[in-house]
């Protein structure tokens, strides 16, 4: 997916057990906001809209997957109120 472009402009660009939502410029709650406003646009924006968002959910699974692993790896993530909250939903 071309949205992982802007985990080059991060550094170190990859790091193993980093959580990319809410720390790369496009994987921001903000960008979000602007996928899902792309869904009610005609296509080729709609189809690009389902595709960043369903990136920013693999991605966000994967930080759960990471996060459940190891909970105090993650506790200066960015995006770490959400990962608690939606732990704490699933109960694990
Ligand atoms: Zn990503």
């Amino acid at each position: 997916m071309l949205v992982d472009l802007d985990h080059l402009f991060a550094n170190p660009i990859f790091q193993a057990d980093r959580c990319s939502i809410n720390f790369h410029f496009l994987h921001t709650y903000y960008a979000m906001l602007i996928y899902v406003l792309l869904l009610f646009f005609r296509k080729p924006f709609n189809v690009i809209g389902i595709g960043l968002l369903f990136h920013m959910l693999t991605d966000f699974i994967n930080c759960l997957i990471m996060y459940s692993g190891c909970k105090e790896c993650f506790a200066d993530s960015p995006a770490i109120e959400l990962l608690k909250a939606t732990s704490r939903l699933l109960g694990i």
